[in-house]
């Protein structure tokens, strides 16, 4: 996120995303350090009439966190609140970075179970648009909450957890910050492990033929097709105990070079540069995929859990992702190249394959359903509606649900039929903030008004 006190002669703060997509100009940014300083903010807001939204790291690429009222950022709200080392469950303020996380759990031996590409998000941002790593024994985020503090639109600071306020419990763990403040947050942890990563090109007709098996063989696999390519890279994670010795080289100690060169050469630099030329020359874009695909070297490795998902991403750019049945993963894929190639667009971004298994979380993209993620992305400098509409087409044809925080372009009639627990939602937040305090257009948008 940047933002910018009263940028460009403008009296107001701006805030803009990482992507670059969402500008807003809110009437006032605040950052409180106590959950009694954000209930008194809550209550200003309530008393003029205002509206108030709640700002993590911007990494969202929709709009979900602008508004022209009232942001506020809980930066300074972080770190850990308690740990229950037999439960393994550990309290932390909301406001926590998860790239902060692996530091604060390592004095107790613990980590998160999974982790999405990235670590810079908040806690509450990535709960509240329904944030997932890869893993069809794992869940995102969201299913991992075990209890919750939330500041609602009338100023009480309410803790909630399956027998406290069962049903705001359940829920406030993914509202994109419709039902209030979330200024803690309970999660349940594991014991601290390390991943055995394997790397390889596969055939894009093996990817797909083999998806339900190596999702239901291999802890953790995560797929990446530039399209016209041929091959896909697949990334497969192991969870092994940590330090486990292995014959695989340890992550931290590859030398600099390798590790720069392992970095930048899809992920970042080669990235930006492949796309670079691919808009210099569009109709050279498919040999300049097959080239970049034959870049990507077969390697294992090992290392920490958080050091081997997380990677650092450097090249701007707009995702829409979709979640459909884990079933129809395999043929829906084989739809979205024959959408893509069919076209001809010079799209010179990797599409994106995950899994993730059912959890109980109502709005969660993945509720009652085993699933299978297909993400799709355009380089910052190049339009992407006409292509993300045209595997949209595909992609809610399949009874595909979007990613909260990415772009997509579906409404309430829409998400109501894909969410068997919408209209209970709705009920929930008509409880709670009947005024919209922590409305915006967009969140009307999406719940309606
Ligand atoms: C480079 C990049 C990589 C990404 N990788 C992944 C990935 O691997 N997997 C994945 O699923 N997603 C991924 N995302 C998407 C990202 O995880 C989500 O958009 C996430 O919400 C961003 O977290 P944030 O802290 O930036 O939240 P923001 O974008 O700032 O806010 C998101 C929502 O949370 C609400 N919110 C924030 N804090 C609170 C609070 N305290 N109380 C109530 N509501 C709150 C906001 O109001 C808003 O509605 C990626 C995004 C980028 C830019």
């Amino acid at each position: 996120m940047r933002f910018l006190r009263g940028a460009a002669g403008s009296a107001l703060p701006r805030f803009e995303n990482w992507s670059g997509s969402v500008v807003a100009h809110p009437r006032s940014f605040r950052r409180p350090t106590t959950a009694g300083a954000v209930a008194g903010l809550v209550a200003d807001a309530a008393a003029d009439g205002e509206t108030l939204r709640v700002v993590g790291a911007g990494h969202s690429f929709s709009p979900v966190a602008a508004t022209d009222g009232h942001l506020v950022s809980l930066d300074a709200l972080a770190g850990i609140v308690a740990v229950d080392a037999a439960a393994k469950t550990v309290r932390f303020r909301a406001g926590t970075r998860l790239r902060d996380i692996p530091a604060l759990l390592e004095p107790y031996g613990l980590s998160l179970p999974n982790q999405g590409d990235i670590d810079e998000q908040s806690l509450a941002g990535a709960l509240s648009t329904g944030t997932h790593g890869t893993g069809l024994g794992f869940t995102g985020f969201a299913g991992l909450v075990t209890a919750l503090q939330l500041v609602t639109a009338d100023g009480r600071v309410r803790e909630l957890d399956p027998t406290r306020e069962p049903e705001l419990f359940d829920h406030a763990r993914l509202s994109v910050g419709a039902l209030g403040v979330l200024t803690e947050i309970e999660l349940q942890c594991v014991d601290a492990f390390d991943l055995v990563a394997d790397e390889a090109r596969i055939p894009f007709d093996e990817m797909v033929e083999t998806l339900e098996d190596r999702a239901r063989t291999c802890d953790h696999v995560d797929y990446y097709w530039f399209p016209y390519a041929d091959e896909a890279l697949a990334k497969s994670n192991t969870r092994v105990p940590p330090g486990a010795a292995g014959p695989y080289p340890d992550v931290r100690r590859r030398p600099r070079l390798q590790r720069l060169l392992a970095e930048e050469m899809l992920d970042n630099a080669g990235l930006g540069l492949v796309n670079e030329l691919s808009r210099a020359v569009p109709a050279a874009t498919p040999r300049i995929n097959r080239f970049a695909t034959v870049l990507a070297s077969n390697r294992r490795y090992r290392g920490p859990a958080h050091e081997v998902f997380v990677s650092p991403r450097r090249v701007r750019f707009r995702e829409m992702e979709y979640a459909v049945p884990f079933a129809d993963g395999a043929e829906v894929l084989r739809e979205v190249r024959a959408a893509i190639e069919s076209s001809g667009r010079a799209v010179a971004f990797p599409l994106e394959v995950r899994t993730a298994g059912a959890d109980d979380v109502p709005l969660s993209t993945a509720t009652g359903r085993d699933s299978v993620y297909i993400a799709v992305h355009q380089y910052h400098a190049v339009e992407e509606a006409g292509y993300f509409r045209s595997v949209e087409r595909v992609l809610r044809a399949a009874a595909g649900r979007p990613h909260w925080g990415k772009i997509h372009s579906l409404g309430a009639e829409d998400l109501s039929a894909l969410y068997p627990r919408f209209d209970d939602f709705v009920r929930v937040r008509d409880a709670v903030d009947p005024g919209r305090l922590f409305g915006s257009r967009y969140l009307t948008h999406l719940f309606g008004s």
